[in-house]
């Protein structure tokens, strides 16, 4: 048998760290960044007989998402403690919710390899508090551990396993941190931790019933490593089960210099949890009102967004799903749009040479340098005659390297474009002289040559001239 008898299956469990202003069960800063331990206290450092207290807006940002996912919200929920011994865990158990979640039965609509519709079964979502981090080896050999993550607050999103390939990972994942973001329950930044996954795959033959036994690869939080790690990882089970072996059930650390995934643990220390509610904290009773209330009050999700710029922009599905699958391009699109007053404009930009550079980069939307602004600006020189659209990609590529206003950065580089008639004149009739073949060429009614003329004037004036003006200004001296 080979590879394509296979059939790869994939769940994954998603941590997204919430954006409210303090953690989970303390008054303590939840923010990114800050020297180490210093947004800490007794209950965050676990000591022994602080007592925690839920923090109402991490409810609220679950039942949002919740929302957002199409789950169904539940009125009678609770906190169970998750026992296990690390040194990252402080209270030698994590705070999380084992059999009533916040949020159970929902699914996200995704597009799979074949750009066709297919929805995504989400189990559940449920709050947990995050473990503090280790610093390993930094200072010779030790570990140090940072507790300003403990206690951090996390929704854990658990998916079906329907997913079938990379592709559908790779799209289940941006569609849900899309989500999560236009919904502000975090701000998902992967290269920060606040948006990571843990990937569960298994194989089985094509057409068989059972599911195969799944390995998970933990923590992975950028998109390339993902993909990469899954294509591994599904070759090396079926060329277990090709050569008779067995798939262990175990968790596998991807090593993205390496390209390949390395057993972490043995089944031996398969983990008993020994969950029990928290006695510390009180159940959570949601009302039908107070749910109701998040419904009515919830962001615009992408995919209204995205209908809006179909029906009252007049932008191609194509265009629409690409400017709303991040808040942030799609908001810097309406902030620029707003500006400069050209919807068509700003998308194209966005698409082509802003997205181009992203991709050569390898960088995220969310990553862009400069503002809305600046690009609004940009597209208003253009408009006006300032500079060519040519110069525009310039300017486009200095705002990468360089953000600042584009009237600067033209001024500076000395790419006003020439709109003198004096000087487009000048530069038409040297052209028209060294290009004796193409003038007759036009006379003879070979329209192309006028292209052609107009080419070499912009590479004479290294794109600075005006092409309306240059195209004008040739046809009026070859008709004479
Ligand atoms: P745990 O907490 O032990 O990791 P869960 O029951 O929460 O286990 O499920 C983990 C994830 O594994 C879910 O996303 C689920 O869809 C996925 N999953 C379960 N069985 C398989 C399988 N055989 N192959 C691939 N994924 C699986
Ligand atoms: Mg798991
Ligand atoms: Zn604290």
């Amino acid at each position: 048998m080979s590879k394509e008898d296979y059939e790869i299956v994939i769940g994954l469990e998603v941590h997204a760290e919430l954006s409210t202003k303090t953690k989970i069960f303390c008054s303590c800063k939840n923010e990114f960044g800050a020297e180490p331990n210093t947004h800490i206290c007794p209950v965050c450092m676990g000591m022994p007989g602080a007592l925690p207290v839920l923090n109402e807006k991490v409810v609220e940002y679950a039942v949002k998402a919740g929302i957002a996912t199409n789950c169904e919200i539940s009125r009678n929920s609770k906190n169970d403690r998750k026992n296990y011994f690390y040194p990252d865990t402080p209270k030698a158990y994590q705070i999380s919710q084992f059999d009533k979640p916040l949020c159970e039965n929902g699914y996200i609509e995704i597009e799979d390899e074949n750009g066709e519709k297919k929805k995504i079964g989400i189990t559940r979502i449920h709050i947990e508090d995050d473990a503090a981090k280790l610093n390993h080896n930094e200072f010779g050999g030790g570990s140090l551990v940072d507790l300003n993550r403990a206690g951090v607050p996390l929704i854990e999103t658990v998916s079906e396993p329907d997913m079938r390939n990379s592709k559908e990972v790779e799209n289940y994942l941006r569609k849900l941190k899309s989500i999560y973001e236009y919904i502000e329950v975090s701000d998902c930044k992967m290269q920060e931790g606040s948006f990571r996954a843990d990937i569960n795959l298994s194989v089985r033959k094509k057409g068989a019933k059972e599911f195969g036994t799944r390995t998970e690869m933990k923590n992975m939080s950028s998109f390339r490593s993902i993909v990469r790690a899954i294509e591994y990882e599904a070759d090396r089970q079926i060329d277990i089960i090709e050569e008779g072996g067995k798939i262990e059930q175990e968790t596998r650390r991807w090593d993205d210099v390496s390209g390949k995934t390395f057993s972490m643990r043995d089944k031996e220390d398969a983990q008993d949890y020994r969950y029990f509610p928290d006695p510390d904290l009180m159940a959570i009773r949601l009302s039908d009102e107070y749910i109701e209330n998040i419904k009515k009050n919830l962001p615009e999700l992408p995919e209204s967004r995205k209908a809006r710029y179909i029906n009252e922009i007049g932008l191609s599905e194509k265009d629409a799903n690409l400017l709303t699958a991040s808040k942030h391009l799609s908001n810097m699109f309406e902030e620029a749009s707003n500006i400069c007053k050209n919807h068509k404009q700003v998308a194209n930009w966005l698409l082509s040479d802003v997205s181009r550079i992203l991709n050569e980069k390898e960088m995220e939307a969310e990553e862009i340098p400069f503002t809305a602004e600046e690009l609004a600006k940009m597209i208003t020189l253009i408009e006006k005659g300032t500079i060519s659209s040519s110069l525009g990609k310039k300017v486009i590529e200095e705002l990468f390297e360089n953000p600042k206003d584009p009237e600067e950065i033209i001024k500076e580089k000395g790419w006003i474009q020439i709109s003198d008639e004096g000087a487009i004149k000048e530069v038409v009739q040297k052209i028209l002289q060294a290009n004796p073949q193409s003038v007759e060429d036009y006379k003879a009614g070979k329209d192309r040559a006028l292209g052609f003329l107009v080419g070499q004037a912009m590479k004479e004036t290294k794109g600075k001239a005006n092409p309306q003006m240059l195209n004008k200004m040739f046809i009026e001296e070859l008709k004479k």
